[in-house]
């Protein structure tokens, strides 16, 4: 097991990080994780897992539940931002029922959870009629899915929409009703950026909410939202959590202007999450040109600043990512290749589980005695391993017993408008 997925190390770490352990699982809960033989544990029946390592559940802390799963109705013509945006602002006029939005937001789930995931959050996009249609389905959904993934929501809407005061008694009413605290909005550079800003910082510390950004998704160097959102937490000692993604921005800066905005976003506490698939998907695209840049933020300088960095999922099969499944293994695994998240693999292997449940103001993706025994096995014993395959075999152990639960079929989205083959 991973040394950084417990409290504290238990005895020595190999090259990797890696400690030897036996856990003990009593009715469902980790009673105990001793270094490997130092422990008897009496006559408690064994499963031998000869070193092989075991993770705790993954936390995905940016996702698009209410939008996945539309591509075969709705694709991106040209896999560019821009054309992914207009998609979706045309099938969410045509086809976002509360129905539609319901069964999607399920499916999406059953992958999430089959692949081993305990918390998840996801933007909810949030504007026109759509606001008081999806979140009183998001709320549903939250409920029946309590106890197996814990879920969170942020609205998604343009900064500029945070002027407009129907807009915004609209949102209000609805986080009022059926959000989790979570107010958010996508900033990029607009003349009216910081305005917007304080009308969404006002709210939130009115309500003691916290924030939630889609930030400078964008190759354009002149894109520097990060430092007003930064700047403006700074100056207003903003006391709740808040999480940017994206930034991609950032990297195409120069390295001092970089390094300033680093700084802020350390300064004021803000958390940070590159959504690594989605970024090298819509980023640097061009048709005929082969693309130069992976898109991503710079994750390494911020995590160094010692600023909470992670990586999540973001989008699955609509026009902003054509792929994806939620599933944090190939999150971790994509992420490692695009990001260089390795030299040490144990430095960012919390960036799936501990880093962002840390974001979310949740206790998990540690191993600790006491809480419940969730936990995924594989057969992989070093990093490598674990990564070179998809670990389709893992085995997700929720309560102290495996989980058979399968990702579901494609096929039961025939049934939604537009999805049939
Ligand atoms: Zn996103």
């Amino acid at each position: 097991m991973l040394g950084r997925s417990l409290p504290e190390p238990l005895g020595p770490l190999d090259f990797d990080g890696f400690a030897i352990v036996d856990i003990l699982v009593d009715r469902g809960a980790i009673a105990k994780i001793a270094p490997a033989g130092a422990v008897d544990f009496g006559d408690a029946p064994e499963v031998e897992l000869s070193g092989r390592i075991a993770l705790p559940l993954f936390v995905d802390v940016h996702t698009h539940i209410d939008k996945g799963h539309i591509w075969r109705r709705k694709r991106n013509p040209v896999g560019d931002f821009p054309s992914a945006l207009q998609a979706v602002i045309e099938d969410r006029g045509a086809n976002w029922t509360a129905a539609d939005v319901a069964a999607r937001m399920e499916f999406s789930l059953r992958s999430a959870y089959a692949h081993g995931t305990a918390a998840l959050r996801t933007h909810i996009d949030s504007v026109g009629a759509q606001t008081r249609i999806s979140w009183p389905v998001f709320a549903e959904t939250r409920e029946r899915w309590l106890g197996r993934i814990e879920l969170q929501a942020s609205p998604l809407f343009s900064i500029e929409f945070a002027l407009d005061s129907s807009h915004m008694a609209d949102v209000e009413a609805m986080l009022d009703a059926h959000g989790t605290g979570i107010l958010g909005a996508v900033t990029y550079m607009v003349p009216r950026l910081r305005q917007g800003l304080e009308v969404l910082f006002d709210l939130a510390e009115r309500k003691d909410w916290e924030l939630d950004f889609h930030v400078d998704e964008s190759a354009d160097p002149a894109a520097r939202s990060l430092k007003v959102v930064a700047d403006m937490a700074i100056e207003r000692r903003f006391e709740r959590r808040i999480l940017v993604g994206h930034c991609c921005s950032l990297t195409r800066q120069e390295d001092d202007e970089r390094g300033r905005t680093i700084d802020a976003v350390a300064r004021a506490g803000i958390s940070v999450v590159s959504l690594p698939m989605c970024n090298m998907y819509l980023q640097d695209r061009a048709a005929g040109r082969t693309p130069r840049w992976r898109g991503v933020t710079a994750l390494h300088e911020l995590k160094a600043a010692g600023v909470n960095a992670m990586i999540a999922s973001d989008n699955t099969r609509d026009p902003f990512y054509a792929y994806g499944d939620l599933d944090m293994m190939e999150t971790w695994r994509e992420g490692v290749r695009i990001l260089h998240l390795d030299y040490p693999f144990a430095d960012w292997a919390p960036a799936v589980s501990a880093s962002p449940a840390q974001a979310m103001g949740l206790d998990l993706g540690v191993l600790r005695e006491g809480r419940r025994a969730d936990l995924i096995l594989t057969r992989a014993r070093d990093f490598p391993e674990l990564l070179a395959r998809p670990q389709s075999d893992r085995i997700v152990v929720r309560n102290g017993e495996a989980s058979n639960a399968a990702p579901p079929d494609y096929a039961e989205l025939d049934a939604l408008k537009g999805l049939a083959p």
